[in-house]
């Protein structure tokens, strides 16, 4: 059964089984600052399904105008079924999960686990010239103001419903012989990513790491050290074949920066994992 999948930056992906379409996140329409993505949403001619894994703006924005163009369904929190609904996506096209349930979407099933958030401002992490939010937003003000103004909007105008988390989920999506593990924040349960192990061994784990103002959360008790032993630590409870980073992209400059992949690839490959690096828009063959 062929498959790929495609980065749409921050935590955004399209997954196609045969010919299932299954978008993980849908936030597509970014900041004008951000680097470009292949197209708009509101050029996504297919998707099935639409799974979210919380409901901030930077993974949901999309997902009410990508189901009404397309017919999706969208599967995730009380929260995240609620936006959607707010935009006009009917009820019955809705599919509320509080983790926990398994779901068969066209080939591919679904299960979902309880998930935590990152905390958002909890502490910064400096930017590979030593610079912090505040100092990234002035330089950009000098050079680019539009665009930092732009920018900036982008991030602050967000409706208030999309300001909360709404309880994040994390997926396991299976089909053949193939398992794939996605989260879209820097936070786990453990007992979760243990469930998720258990389904079997996991091809591909997408592992989120955002950087600049989120601090990994692991059961509720922040990660001090920043990412990389979150990363780390992730890994050796999911023992996946092959890691992919995700949400650790300069998704929305001045605020963001992007976070070199090359930090995590020493503890991914301790735990006997390999780190594949991936460039935004591009797709690659699962198999
Ligand atoms: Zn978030």
């Amino acid at each position: 059964m062929t498959a790929t999948l495609q980065w749409f930056g921050t935590a955004t992906w399209r997954l196609e089984v045969h010919d299932t379409v299954i978008w993980l996140d849908a936030y597509i329409n970014r900041s004008p600052a951000a680097p470009p993505l292949p197209y708009r949403a509101d050029d996504v001619d297919r998707a099935d399904y639409i799974l979210i894994g919380h409901s901030h703006f930077d993974h949901i924005a999309d997902a009410g105008l990508v189901a009404g163009n397309t017919g999706a369904t969208v599967i995730g929190s009380e929260l995240s079924c609620e936006i959607v609904r707010d935009e006009g996506i009917p009820a019955e096209r809705t599919i509320v999960s509080s983790g926990g349930e398994e779901l068969d979407l066209g080939p591919v099933r679904v299960t979902t686990f309880p998930s935590l958030h990152g905390f958002n401002g909890l502490k910064e992490w400096p930017d590979p010239q030593g610079r912090d939010r505040r100092a990234r937003v002035a330089a950009m003000r000098a050079s680019q103001p539009e665009l930092a103004e732009a920018s900036l909007a982008h991030m602050n105008n967000v409706p208030e419903k999309q300001r909360n988390d709404g309880g994040p989920l994390a997926y396991v999506l299976e089909w053949a012989s193939f398992r794939l593990f996605w989260h879209d924040t820097p936070g786990m349960v453990r007992d979760s990513w243990k469930a998720a192990a258990a389904r079997g061994p996991i091809d591909l784990a997408l592992l989120s790491a955002a950087a600049a103002f989120s601090t990994p959360n692991i059961d509720g008790e922040p990660v001090d050290d920043g990412a990389v032993p979150f990363v780390t630590g992730m890994t050796s409870l999911l023992r996946p074949a092959t890691v992919v980073m995700n949400h650790h992209d300069d998704w929305c400059p001045p605020v963001t920066f992007h976070l070199d992949e090359e930090h995590f690839r020493p503890g991914i490959e301790d735990q006997g994992s390999t780190l594949r690096v991936i460039g935004t828009g591009e797709i690659i063959a699962l198999e």
